[in-house]
């Protein structure tokens, strides 16, 4: 479709309605009628390829539809193929994906971020008007911000992970990407609420609210606003900030002391449940089978060749931590942690109605810039990972582009629950600016 290596399938073959979606469609509110949206290749769409990125997938197809793909086809979505993504969803550039890199549509040299870097590249590029992504530690938000579009990582729970694959499962979310609010509120709309396939989901309806500016009041977490972040990128999500003070929001600085720990903290509970979810790929189950003697040379080798170095050393930080001996030390830590972050978000909104901050720490680096330094591109998700430790909705919003043409966006991040609230923030920022309505030059993309 594109030199942007965004999509990893497009030539698909025709959904065809099963009989109780034609019904539903008919019956239903058809809200999403006309709606081209793309799929991050980790979500499961029926009678299409799901590779999760990986060579390990290579060549399997779908026997089921995700919850949330069955709830866009009842809405009359348009799916119009599955979006690139590193692979397993571990990493932030889509550079680990087995499959290539994608590229940013507003400068080719450099990465669309990730993990949902193909889906933002295809609506920055115009391929779709919605995509979907999964965002664990800031997978929507970060891409959204490098690709100058609209990310929504929705409440922990609000929507079903049923047929999303699963890297840490306590913190995945499924959420849509779109260049307009609006767009990204219709396809949150459509997708969220209870599912009897995943017992973490609880009764959630969207409702629009109409949030009052006046009044609002906004806290600038210190220990994000303290980080090392790229003047240009602090000075654009100041002027959002701003934006909101000029109609009678009132700002407070805050804090949520244990926040310099959420890095860390994430990458001991993340290896340590991807390392369980990923125990499945034995080469007995799934595509990829290396032909061996023994079933246990079977599944070392279908392992070995077909994971790659991202998602092997996960497994191995995963399987130590969690290891007799260490699971106290590490793992049992890292939860304490994260609980105490989920308590600094409950009680800091007690006092405050959202948080704001930047999305990244710096603008879209350069393929290759990053993917031999893990510690590095792990500090991508340095503003993000608190809101999935706590599991709060946040949205990235485009609020600017640097001297150098690339875009910025910062984070809106509300209680649980208050998704409309970060959702009816970023419209009536976006009705009155400009910066959403910014698009790639064409050249840089067909
Ligand atoms: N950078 C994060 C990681 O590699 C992104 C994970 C995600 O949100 N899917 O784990």
């Amino acid at each position: 479709m594109s030199e942007l290596n965004a999509f990893l399938h497009t030539d698909l073959k025709p959904i065809s309605p099963s009989p109780l979606d034609s019904l539903e469609l008919a019956r239903g509110n058809r809200s999403l009628e006309g709606m081209k949206v793309a799929i991050k290749d980790n979500i499961a769409v029926a009678d299409w390829p799901l590779t999760a990125g990986s060579k390990i997938l290579d060549g399997y197809i779908s026997p089921y539809d995700a919850t949330v793909i069955t709830k866009l086809k009842r809405a009359g979505a348009t799916l119009i193929g599955k979006t690139n993504l590193d692979e397993f969803a571990m990493g932030s550039s889509t550079e680990t994906s087995a499959f290539g890199p994608a590229l940013n549509p507003w400068d080719n040299t450099r990465v669309p971020g990730g993990s949902s870097g193909g889906s933002a590249a295809a609506v920055a590029a115009g391929l779709c008007d919605v995509a979907l992504g999964s965002d664990t530690a800031g997978s929507i938000r970060q891409p959204a911000a490098f690709c100058g579009v609209t990310g929504l990582k929705p409440t922990y729970g609000s929507v079903s992970r049923y047929g999303l694959v699963a890297l840490a499962s306590s913190f995945d979310v499924i959420g849509a990407m779109a260049y307009k609010a609006e767009d990204v509120e219709r396809v949150f709309a459509a997708m969220s609420g209870q599912d009897e396939f995943d017992q973490t989901t609880f009764s959630y309806k969207y409702k629009p609210e109409g949030v009052k500016v006046d009044g609002l009041k906004i806290g600038l977490p210190r220990e994000l606003w303290e980080l090392e972040i790229d003047p240009e990128i602090k000075k654009a999500t100041q002027e959002l900030v701003k934006f909101f003070v000029d109609r009678g929001a009132k700002i407070s600085d805050v804090s949520l002391p244990s926040l310099p720990l959420a890095l860390p903290a994430y990458y001991v509970i993340l290896p340590a449940e991807a390392s369980a979810n990923l125990a499945r790929f034995d080469g007995i189950r799934y595509k990829h089978s290396e032909p061996t003697e023994t079933l246990l040379e079977r599944y070392t080798k279908t392992r070995s060749v077909g994971f790659g170095a991202e998602v092997k050393r996960r497994i191995l930080l995963g399987t130590f931590a969690l290891s007799v001996g260490h699971y106290d030390a590490y793992y049992q830590q890292a939860v304490n942690v994260q609980r105490k972050i989920e308590q600094e978000h409950q009680e800091v909104f007690e006092k405050v109605d959202v948080l704001i901050s930047p999305t990244t720490p710096s603008l879209p680096f350069k393929i290759g810039e990053k993917i031999d330094d893990p510690i590095e591109m792990y500090k991508s998700d340095l503003l993000t990972v608190g809101a999935n430790l706590a599991g709060v909705p946040a949205i990235s919003l485009p609020v600017g582009f640097s001297k150098s043409g690339l875009p910025i966006g910062a984070q809106i991040i509300a209680k649980r629950g208050s998704d409309n609230v970060v959702l009816d923030l970023a419209k009536i920022f976006q009705a009155e600016t400009e910066h959403h309505n910014r698009r790639p030059e064409p050249s840089n993309h067909q």
